[in-house]
């Protein structure tokens, strides 16, 4: 059977597949001001606990598994409709991701959900803290096919251990690996090498 892949590495897979290698092949990782904000808002959210209010039921910190799609993780928050339908909510830090990074965690989240209740789950929500505004996500065919691909890539690169060259675009101004991954040194070097600090007499 092949392993489980983290709804974490699905994120990190589907914003750079450089940044899933060095964070789940490499164990690199490093927090700016953004990323410990972010796990401040997640420990808060995965407090724990359940609680209701309008007829709607908070869960806070949910194990999540789907043996069909081979995912497991842990999910912010899942709210309870009153109809018994569940609905993933996602607590974010920064600006939305490109590459729809946040948007396949979120959807990965929904297609345990649906396993896990025996329910369709349609949409879920990411919630912004800057803005203190959640947004609708639709978890349309197109992003539930992105997730298994994530998925597929994430298990190749636990299988290879290769690390994949850098994206080297506007992804990495956002990434808070950007000093280990180096992403524009030149790449005949080996990474960390400067040949500039080489003297030629030694
Ligand atoms: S710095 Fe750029 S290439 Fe490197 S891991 Fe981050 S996004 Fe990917």
């Amino acid at each position: 059977m092949d392993e489980f892949i983290m709804l974490s590495a699905l994120q990190h897979y589907a914003f750079c597949p450089r940044q899933c290698a060095l964070i789940h092949v490499e164990q690199v990782w490093t927090e700016n001001a953004q990323t410990a904000r972010g796990q401040q808002q997640h420990e808060r959210a995965h407090g724990g606990g359940t609680e209701e209010r309008g007829g709607v039921r908070t869960m806070r910190a949910l194990p999540l598994v789907s043996r069909v799609h081979g995912l497991m993780g842990v999910a912010d928050v899942v709210e309870l409709l009153p109809d018994g339908s569940p609905r993933p909510v996602e607590y974010k830090s920064g600006r939305a991701k490109p590459r729809l990074a946040d948007e396949v965690q979120l959807c990965a989240q929904a297609m345990c959900l649906e396993e896990m209740f025996s329910t369709d789950v349609p949409a879920g929500f990411i919630y912004h803290s800057a803005s203190h505004k959640r947004r609708e996500v639709a978890f349309t065919p197109e992003l539930r096919r992105a997730v298994l691909d994530a998925r597929d890539g994430v298990r190749e690169l636990l299988r290879t251990r290769v690390l994949p060259p850098p994206a080297a675009d506007a992804r990495c101004e956002l990434c808070s690996l950007k000093d280990e991954c180096e992403p524009f040194a030149p790449r005949d070097f080996p990474r960390g090498f400067d040949p500039f600090s080489t003297r030629l007499d030694e």
